[in-house]
């Protein structure tokens, strides 16, 4: 089995919820007591949101290099980034480290494509909806095209996640602001919806809207399991 090393805590709310997939995953391919062989350095959130906020970043490149490199070092055999915001910094991060990056971008197209879906309708921090680095690979790796919500929407999304979801905060009215977002976008011809912030996934499910949904938390984490197997 290969040793999983995981960058958290951005939020350790979604880091929480890898760390249990991965881990109830390798126990039910494996049996008995098995759980994932990882190692997790979790960073503090306040520092990378402040960072994030003032749009430095070169200086979050280092901090993201310097923590995968301490994976490597301890003895990781590829790289697992729980965000998908900080994969703005994944080519950064692959040319500064030998060991692979399971890109989350290359992990959800896959499930999307299994849907045969061309185009999708994308969820996350303001950052991943409106720059290129996710919807850019998404299209021109994988030939996915992708739809955002308008502005008004955009910024109640990144609100809620940077003042709720990363808190652990999980309430009705936020739930329902997503819900009509993602009826919308599929209104506008979305054919699955994206949660591209790995902590949507803990406020919007299957239980309340028949989207189909493309968690991104999920569907990383159980990627790693594969991967760590291999
Ligand atoms: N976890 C989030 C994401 O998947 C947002 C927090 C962050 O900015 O890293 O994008």
């Amino acid at each position: 089995m290969k040793t999983i090393g995981l960058i958290g805590g951005m939020s350790w709310e979604s880091s929480a919820l890898y760390y249990q997939i991965i881990n109830r995953g390798i126990q039910e391919k494996l049996g008995g007591v098995h759980s994932a062989k990882s190692l997790l350095y979790s960073v503090d959130f306040n520092e990378i949101a402040i960072l994030q906020k003032e749009e430095k970043w070169g200086e979050l490149g280092e901090l993201m290099i310097e923590t995968a490199q301490k994976l490597e070092k301890s003895g990781a055999d590829f790289i697992v980034l729980c965000t998908n915001t900080m994969h703005k910094l994944s080519d950064e991060i692959e040319k500064n480290v030998s060991i692979p990056l399971l890109h989350i971008v290359d992990t959800a197209a896959e499930e999307i494509v299994k849907h045969n879906i061309k185009k999708i309708g994308l969820l996350g921090t303001s950052f991943t909806m409106e720059q290129g680095f996710f919807k850019d690979r998404l299209l021109n790796k994988h030939y996915i095209q992708t739809i955002i919500p308008n502005e008004k929407q955009r910024s109640d999304i990144h609100q809620i996640i940077y003042n709720e979801l990363v808190k652990g905060i999980i309430s009705n009215d936020s739930r329902n602001i997503f819900l009509e977002i993602i009826s919308d976008l599929i209104d506008k011809g979305a054919e699955g919806i994206i949660l591209g912030c790995t902590e949507i996934e803990l406020l919007v499910t299957n239980e309340y809207t028949e989207a189909k949904l493309f968690k991104t938390a999920e569907i990383h984490a159980k990627k790693a399991i594969e991967f760590s197997l291999e």
